[in-house]
């Protein structure tokens, strides 16, 4: 029986686990290792901010929708990989594999831009449910005593649409409440033009994100980097200094410490196009944790996303090539990398679209219409139930 552990429990590693599973049965033993008993549904934190969501509405405990698939969980987290023994390394000792999937998605590096981040910081962050609970709170502040609000993304980020979704959002709501006239809206980021999101733009969303932006009064500061935050400001590299009295700005990502040994000077992860390591045969890295490069230089570094919807691709085709390997099948053809996204705007959503993700592409597409709106709400259920059921295979 062949030893497969999976670190991480969420978009990558729980699919990776259960597909593992359901291609190879009795063949293989899935262990998968979490430092968090949870899967959240990411995307809806912008939702729970806003009061649209509870934390129990987008979240499942991992052990108890592994338990009926047969797959173990140990909850704790990897200290480190030594890949030459084939064996994880924790706090309580060592676990031996035959292959390894990493799914460790990005550290959050706060610490890069002096006074960012809601721990040492002064600004507030969506990235995990504990951020996004906070950031909630910061943000009802606003809604009882108004002031200017900073949204965006630092140097270094690779997920801009949770930024651009609380923007749109937070207008929305000001709006409603009659309260937009005294809240200025700053969207400061790192692209080099709105609507950039590290992959080069997608279809017309430059001018797309410059009209909606204008039509709602955020005003936009593109390709800037963050020297730090000070109390009620942030100080742009430059010179710039932009007060607020509420900001959520997306840090820069690296590599989770316990996996960057194996990866860039970053820590996300090198693998080929079925996302097996350069160098070691028997691990493949999914999500947030692997390697692309950018499609262009940009004058503030800026990543390329690896969304959910990528995610679980890139976890299936790593499980259905490890599970040929095992079985001496033909090894399963590459998929080539694209995105979809349902962006929230508050009171209407947005599609975008990109095959391949990084240009040149085949198909290219950001267009509005509520209808998005009602899909994304329909797809955040329908995922949580295909993994709260481990159907894995489902699209
Ligand atoms: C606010 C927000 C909104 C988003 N919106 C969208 C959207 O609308 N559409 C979309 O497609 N994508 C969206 N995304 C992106 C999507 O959530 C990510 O692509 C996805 O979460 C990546 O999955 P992952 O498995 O690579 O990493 P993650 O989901 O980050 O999971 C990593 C897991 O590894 C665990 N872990 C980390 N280090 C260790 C360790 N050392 N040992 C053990 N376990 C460890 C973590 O606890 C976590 O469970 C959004 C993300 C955020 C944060």
């Amino acid at each position: 029986m062949a030893k497969i552990v999976v670190i991480g429990g969420s978009f990558g590693g729980l699919t990776a686990a259960f597909e593992l599973k359901r291609l190879l049965g009795e063949r293989a033993g899935v262990t998968v290792l979490g430092d968090d008993e949870r899967f959240v549904f990411l995307p809806s934190l912008p939702w729970l901010i806003m009061g649209h969501r509870r934390a129990e509405d987008i979240t499942l405990n991992v052990p108890e929708i592994l338990k009926p698939k047969g797959i173990s969980f140990i909850r704790e987290a990897a200290t480190g990989v030594d890949p030459e023994k084939s064996k994880v390394l924790t706090a309580s000792g060592e676990i031996p594999y035959d292959y390894l999937v990493i799914s460790t998605g990005p550290y959050l590096a706060f610490e890069e831009i002096p006074g960012l981040g809601p721990e040492r910081g002064h600004t507030s962050c969506t990235f995990t449910l504990g951020h996004a609970v906070n950031t909630k709170m910061a943000w009802e502040k606003i809604l009882e005593d108004p002031g200017p609000v900073v949204v965006g993304s630092a140097q270094g980020v690779s997920c801009f649409g949770p930024s651009y979704e609380l923007a749109y959002e937070m207008h929305n709501e000001l709006k409603r409440r009659k309260l937009r006239h005294k809240v200025p809206i700053f969207y400061i980021t790192s692209e080099p033009y709105l609507g950039h999101m590290g992959v080069g733009g997608l279809g017309n969303s430059k001018r797309f994100f410059e009209d909606t932006f204008a039509e709602r009064e955020i005003k936009p500061l593109v390709s800037q980097a963050i020297e730090e935050v000070a109390p009620g400001e942030v100080r742009l590299r430059g010179g710039a200094k932009i007060l607020f009295k509420f900001a959520m700005i997306a840090p820069p990502f690296k590599g989770v410490p316990a996996v960057t040994p194996l990866g860039n000077p970053r820590g996300f992860i090198p693998v080929d196009r079925n996302f097996r390591h350069t160098k070691h045969q028997n691990i493949f890295v999914v999500g947030v944790a692997m390697a692309i490069a950018p499609p262009e230089p940009t004058p503030v570094p800026t990543g390329v996303p690896k969304t959910g919807f990528m995610t679980v691709k890139m976890a299936r085709t790593a499980a259905a090539t490890i599970s040929a390997e095992i079985k001496g099948e033909n090894i399963p053809s590459a998929w080539e990398l694209s995105v979809t996204c349902l962006m929230d705007m508050g009171n209407t959503a947005a599609l975008m679209k990109a095959v391949p993700v990084l240009p040149p592409r085949q198909e290219s597409i950001t267009k509005e219409g509520m209808r998005y709106r009602y899909l994304k709400a329909a797809f955040e259920r329908y995922f949580l139930w295909k993994m709260r059921h481990g159907l894995s295979s489902l699209p």
